[in-house]
């Protein structure tokens, strides 16, 4: 008989089987509406040519839903706990791999390469919302070419991750995310929706990763000196900022800022991720 994944008690009950009570510290708010299941899915789009790797997979609910569509699906979980469960929910499926491991110990190319011959990747979680932005800038800095990166995080991490320039949420993490990828809204989540419930709202995300991220390898880490700068000193002007940020003496962040064509008066952020990039390189290239 078909096990209801999304049902509290069956949740409940799987996990007193294997006398699992859900750990904070790994961030283990399970998925029990089918719902929003379903809006993840059709977010993720997968398609029988496409390899869907997911991160976090719990009890196995969205993976069992991706596998209905996708040609294979690698679910990375952390918690060996949850092999059991994750056996006796997924082990039918000839199509899906558990990899028990930390996904920042693995390298996307590595999981690509255990699964065959799929030209389109996807990558999706509901993730643990302790580790979410290193996972999401471990999922941006991979060396495959990701289709994208769909996931649940916390509804006030979304706001950063889409925020504009020159709003309170806007900070080194939007700017992050928006120069390695074009990233959308796909649905607010309320707290309700999960086993157990957590203390906060969440919101499902779609990035999708630019071809050309502007901060390529050789200048990415100049690329983030000037935008920890900026952001470092909020409430001064860009010129103050990048003065005592980039310990730049006064002249050279003038001569800077003129050939970027930024006024030195205006906040750091205010400025867009192309302009940030624009002064990177200036500082590299001299143009
Ligand atoms: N996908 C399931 C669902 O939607 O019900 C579970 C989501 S729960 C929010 C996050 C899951 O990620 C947990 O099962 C947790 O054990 C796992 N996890 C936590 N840290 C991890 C890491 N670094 N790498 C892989 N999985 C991790």
């Amino acid at each position: 008989m078909e096990v209801n994944l999304t049902s509290v008690s069956v949740v409940r009950q799987q996990l007193a089987s294997q006398q699992i009570r859900p750990s904070k510290r790994l961030g283990q708010n399970f998925l029990v509406d089918a719902n929003i299941v379903n809006k993840i899915v059709a977010a993720v789009e997968p398609d029988s040519g496409d390899l869907v790797i997911e991160i976090g997979a719990g009890l196995g609910t969205l993976t069992k839903a991706l596998a209905e569509h996708a040609g294979a699906v690698i679910a990375v979980e952390k918690d060996h706990r949850l092999s059991p469960l994750l056996q006796q929910n997924l082990g039918h499926l000839p199509h899906v791999r558990v990899i028990e491991g930390d996904i920042l110990e693995l390298p996307i190319d590595t999981l690509v390469s255990l699964a065959g011959d799929y030209g389109i990747i996807k990558t999706v979680g509901n993730l643990p919302y302790y580790v979410t932005s290193p996972i999401i800038m471990h999922l941006l800095a991979a060396t495959v070419p990701l289709a994208s990166i769909t996931c649940m995080v916390q509804r006030e991490v979304a706001q950063r991750i889409l925020a504009s320039p020159g709003t309170k949420e806007y900070g080194v993490l939007s700017v992050a995310a928006q120069a390695k990828s074009v990233p959308e809204l796909v649905c607010n989540v309320p707290r309700t929706v999960f086993y157990p419930k957590p203390e906060v709202d969440s919101a499902v995300i779609r990035l999708i990763p630019r071809e050309q991220p502007f901060p390529n390898a050789i200048y990415e880490e100049t690329f983030f000196r000037v935008v920890k700068a900026a952001f470092g000193q909020r409430r001064k002007t860009i010129g103050n900022a990048l003065k005592k940020g980039l310990e730049m003496p006064a002249e050279a962040v003038d001569e800077l800022l003129a050939k970027a064509q930024i006024d030195p008066m205006r906040r750091g952020e205010t400025l867009s991720g192309e302009e940030f990039y624009q002064l990177t390189e200036i500082i590299l290239r001299g143009s």
